[in-house]
């Protein structure tokens, strides 16, 4: 099988592998035991935090250990929205966020908080200037996205966080995509609050973090006993602490390398994409986006037998629309860059990670023109299209 589906997940590296292999026998002290074993855990988990810290030139005190990306941008969003409901009710988002963050907003509204949703443009870029006029004397929070999921645009974080800053509103960012592959830095950027999830740069699913500005208030989401300084309550988990603190440092010190790599990788690909297939288009901006994302759209075909194809031939990516959740609209985010209904269904996101070659790109466009034209030739509005003569 050949693995092209590195948004959608990463596989563990070796390193942290080995560390939870390790530890999963060795350390199982209750870091809020005042014994040996016990403390021993808890220093694992400070020692954690300072690495997480120390990747987004944040303090320590400033990072939370949570389950997941989805529950950190939920903390981040619910928890400061009713911590502050009496500074004001209006929240802004922007129409491209992960569910996450959307249905979380989608929730509030229904909860007496009023949510504006800011349009992208072609690229997926918001524009800074409608930001700067959605902010009323009401607004409390900004919510949006570092880099896309699906189309990979790169938003400009620093320039929302400047706006944020002089408008005197708090800025969220759900850099779920852009933690471990983007340098970041919370206080150069103006973020007041930031999340990431381990198993989007190769470590375990079910860990994430949480970073929160000194100074600002959360309600909790969950009430319990005093881990996370009582903010964030359960025994902790510890080992997949670690292993997301290992796995953000090893990808911090590897960053520049891993980059060029992927983007290259990226480059061979579109330039293979655009010299085989025609009636096609690239999804997100052209330069501004993750290094190992790609998104294309192509004319007369279904997304969903496109990827059902590819596994047939060991290829795993993603497509544009929400066939996984059971209903057949076509994505959000390939909605708000406007591409029609029909185009947008076939789409395919094929996202490079750690382990990916320039020869599995080779593998890949040994059989994708031929499937693609196997599709085109089974659609009507080709047949339609090749009549008119267009
Ligand atoms: C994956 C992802 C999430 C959700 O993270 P989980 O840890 O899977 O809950 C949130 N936002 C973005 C942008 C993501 O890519």
């Amino acid at each position: 099988m050949i693995y092209f589906d590195n948004a959608a997940t990463t596989m563990v590296r070796k390193e942290v592998a080995e560390l939870i292999n390790d530890r999963i026998t060795n350390v199982y002290g209750n870091p809020s035991s005042v014994y040996k074993i016990g403390r021993e855990s808890k220093s694992a988990i400070e020692d954690s935090r300072e690495k997480v810290a120390k990747v987004f030139g944040a303090e320590p005190r400033e990072i939370f250990f949570t389950s997941s990306g989805t529950e950190s941008d939920n903390w981040a969003i619910k928890g400061f929205a009713y911590a502050n409901k009496k500074k004001g009710n209006h929240i802004i988002t922007s129409k491209i966020e992960h569910h996450a963050v959307l249905h979380t907003c989608e929730y509030l509204e229904k909860n007496g908080f009023e949510v504006t949703y800011l349009d992208v443009d072609a690229d997926g870029k918001i524009s800074l200037d409608e930001l700067r006029n959605a902010i009323k004397d009401n607004t409390i929070l900004v919510s949006i996205m570092y880099a896309n999921n699906e189309i990979g645009t790169v938003q400009p974080i620093k320039e929302i966080g400047a706006i944020t800053r002089e408008k005197g509103v708090v800025f969220h960012t759900d850099a779920v995509q852009a933690a471990g592959h983007i340098e970041i830095d919370v206080n150069d950027q103006n973020i007041d609050m930031l999340s990431i999830s381990g198993h989007k740069f190769n470590a375990p699913k079910g860990i994430g973090a949480l970073y929160v500005k000194r100074g600002i208030k959360l309600e909790n989401l969950i009430h319990g006993g005093g881990q996370e300084r009582g903010k964030r309550p359960s025994t902790e988990n510890i080992i997949y602490i670690e292993a997301l603190a290992l796995a953000l440092e090893l990808a911090e010190k590897e960053r520049e390398e891993e980059t060029a790599k992927l983007i290259k990788l990226r480059d061979y690909y579109m330039e293979k994409m655009e010299s085989s297939i025609d009636h096609i288009k690239l999804n997100g901006h052209k330069t501004d986006r993750l290094p190992g994302n790609t998104n294309y759209s192509f004319s007369f075909i279904e997304g969903e037998s496109l990827l059902l194809l590819l596994d047939m031939k060991g290829f795993a990516a993603s497509s544009g629309s929400a066939c996984t959740s059971g209903s057949l609209d076509p994505s959000h985010v390939l909605m708000a860059i406007g591409l029609p209904h029909e185009i947008a269904h076939g789409s395919l996101r094929v996202t490079f990670g750690k382990y990916n070659t320039k020869e599995e790109i080779d593998e890949l466009f040994k059989v994708l023109p031929d499937i693609i034209n196997r599709l085109r030739e089974m659609s009507p509005l080709y047949e339609d299209y090749k009549k008119g003569g267009k």
